[in-house]
């Protein structure tokens, strides 16, 4: 087979390699990026998968999907994006939870966003040229996205987020990063800081001359690498029953990555999903019609998502209705259930959720119930809980351990710039900083 290109989900668009889907982000037909073949060597990866680490993996993989890049100039970039493990841990019985937690954020993204970072970093020394890459964020993906590019050479950060709408864990986050990372607090809403972002992109002038890239997650960039720990997971799982992946969802780009791997020939073929109450998805499953609605506040914030963007690539890669329903199962739970849950969690396991994670241990119960399965499941953890320690501590009446670096950046001074909720100030701004 030839070497892969990525192709858009609509078909309107040329294929291109790796590098250029990433510049991209978004295909110019408006589809998203997927492989137009799934490499077939891959299964010898998975026939041997036990006892491989995160980096071996992730090289394995990578060189796969990103012919293009040098082996010897992929491997120091990949080592460098995989600087910490996803340790597997048995919960109780057939029931294990995969921690994504322990990056420099404390939550998935930090897999993705320390990936693409570094790629980004290689594009823009292959070209010569500095590139500028705009967030907005209401919270979190900023942080793992503004972090992960801390210090890489080449690349400028501008993380746009409303002011007075963040938590003050986050705002610390985003703000205290420095360096190459600019904070810009927008005096307006998450929606209008979305706005002055696409509106950049629409500015041929700005786009060219800082030649402007997004980091947002629809990037494969940033699902490739999250196909890695679904490995890593394989890798130290010491049972000889085929295991189901459960993963809480808002955007879906976590659990897309893992029926990427699955397409690899990954010996795992039932996926779980668990949401909240923004249940887009579980009621596509079950009616067979796709209906976007706008998001409903939860206590897995990160999850409030009512239009989810992977859904496209998930149809893509199951275009029939019955093949999808044979290989995802999906529920939603409501707060209520998620409290309870985290409180289960502390009292029975002495393990503390945070609350995305409680949502799939709910949809990985559930599940067993209703098929009578008794299958090992895997559920990702998508996030520590001391992110979410205003919601758990009175759920559990306990404290939540604060992780070292998390406590160092409330230390730290906030430094942002403020500016008001207009392209024209963006524009502004931007054209004198770089
Ligand atoms: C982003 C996020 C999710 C949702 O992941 P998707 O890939 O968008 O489905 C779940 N939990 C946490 C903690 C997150 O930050």
């Amino acid at each position: 087979m030839s070497k892969i290109e990525f192709v858009s989900t609509r078909g309107k668009a040329p294929s291109v390699r790796f590098l250029e889907a990433m510049e991209q982000g978004l295909a110019p037909d408006g589809g998203l990026y997927m492989p137009d073949h799934w490499p077939s060597l891959l299964g010898q990866l998975w026939n041997e998968i036990r006892g491989k680490s995160i980096q071996d993996i992730g090289l394995v993989l990578s060189q796969a999907f990103i012919p293009e890049v040098p082996g010897d100039e992929l491997t120091p970039l990949v080592e460098d994006a995989l600087s910490f493990d996803a340790p597997l841990v048995h919960l109780h019985d057939n029931t294990y939870v995969l921690e994504l937690f322990h990056g420099p954020t404390l939550a998935f993204k930090d897999f993705g966003a320390r990936f693409m970072a570094r790629m980004m970093s290689y594009q823009a020394r292959r070209k010569g040229r500095r590139m500028v890459i705009l967030v907005a964020t209401s919270g979190d993906t900023g942080s793992a996205v503004g972090r992960a590019f801390e210090g890489v050479e080449g690349i400028d950060v501008c993380l746009l987020y409303p002011s007075g709408q963040v938590s003050k864990l986050q705002e610390q986050q985003l703000t205290t990063i420095g360096n190459n990372v600019t904070a810009l607090e927008v005096d307006g809403t998450f929606d209008d800081c979305q706005k002055m972002v696409k509106d950049a992109f629409l500015d041929a002038e700005l786009r060219e001359d800082l030649r402007l890239s997004s980091a947002n997650s629809i990037n494969i960039a940033r699902l490739l690498p999250q196909m890695f720990y679904y490995g890593r997971a394989l890798a130290q799982y010491e049972g000889e029953d085929p295991v189901h992946f459960c993963v809480p969802s808002g955007n879906f780009g976590n659990l897309t990555a893992g029926m990427m791997a699955a397409r690899t020939k990954m010996p795992a073929h039932q996926f779980i999903a668990g949401t909240n109450v923004n249940d887009v998805v579980p009621s596509f499953l079950t009616s067979g019609s796709f209906v976007p609605r706008p998001s409903r506040r939860t206590i897995s914030s990160a999850m409030d998502v009512g239009n989810p963007s992977n859904l496209e690539r998930i149809r893509a890669l199951y275009p029939e209705m019955t093949t999808l329903n044979e290989h995802l199962w999906a529920a939603s739970f409501d707060d209520e259930a998620t409290k309870k849950t985290i409180r289960k969690g502390f009292r029975e396991f002495d393990y503390i959720f945070d609350p995305h994670t409680a949502v799939g241990y709910l949809a990985a119960r559930k599940y067993r119930k209703e098929k009578q399965s008794d299958h090992p499941v895997v559920i990702l953890s998508t996030a520590h809980p001391a992110k979410f320690r205003d919601i758990i501590e009175p759920v559990i009446e306990h404290s939540v351990t604060m992780p070292d670096r998390l406590a160092a950046c409330l230390e730290k001074e906030k430094q942002s710039i403020e500016l008001e909720a207009s392209f024209q100030a963006l524009k502004t701004f931007l054209n004198g900083q770089y």
